[in-house]
């Protein structure tokens, strides 16, 4: 996989550019911090997830919004050269089958820039699918409660169009400037050449 290059965003010319757009992603974050440590907090003895847990969640290939890869590269950015050599050369060898090339030894190599959706993974997410309402969230949470309450459930659909339009926000503060798709994989986000 070549490393792709967004040469204009400002990220090297300017230092605090890229911040300041990414400002209302970050802000979103810790709203979906909070709900997420509410539900967990309440719900502690429903709650499975856990480092090290062999339940395997990282094993999904996720695709996400320009924001959330530029929020991941510049991330990325600041760590340790070794550990940006490191995470990029597990990027390049990731089978398309095989575990997120940000899990090793049962943990995240960076936990803290992690994307939403890995935030928020496992919990009680209400869904829609073809009309038909439902709450999906890992099996092996929640398993002693049966109906989830409403307090413990995020909505799906209301955090997506939050971070669809902080995503729109974002691509707009770069007209003709963000060379990337729609939808970019982690991986391409890792290997982006900021
Ligand atoms: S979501 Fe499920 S598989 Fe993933 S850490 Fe939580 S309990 Fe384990």
């Amino acid at each position: 996989m070549k490393s792709r290059r967004v040469s204009n965003i400002g990220v090297s010319s300017n230092r605090d550019r890229p911040l300041k757009a990414l400002r209302n992603y970050h802000r979103l974050i810790d709203q979906v911090d909070n709900v997420c440590r509410r539900i967990q907090e309440a719900y502690a003895e429903q709650i499975a997830c856990e480092k090290g847990c062999a339940g395997n969640c990282c094993r999904i290939h996720l695709s996400v919004f320009p924001v959330e890869a530029i929020s991941l590269a510049v991330a990325l950015k600041k760590m340790p050269q070794e550990m940006v050599r490191h995470i990029r050369q597990k990027a390049r060898q990731v089978n398309s089958f095989g575990p997120c090339p940000l899990l090793e030894e049962g943990a995240c190599l960076m936990y803290a820039s992690r994307l939403i959706i890995c935030r928020t993974h496992g919990l009680p997410m209400r869904n829609e699918y073809r009309g038909h309402r439902y709450i999906g969230f890992c099996r092996k949470n929640f398993r002693k409660l049966d109906p989830i309450p409403d307090k413990a459930v995020i909505d799906l659909d209301c955090l997506n169009n939050n971070l669809a339009a902080v995503n729109q926000l974002f691509v707009s503060e770069f007209p003709d400037r963000v060379d990337l798709s729609p939808r970019i994989s982690i991986v391409e986000a890792l290997l982006l050449n900021l």
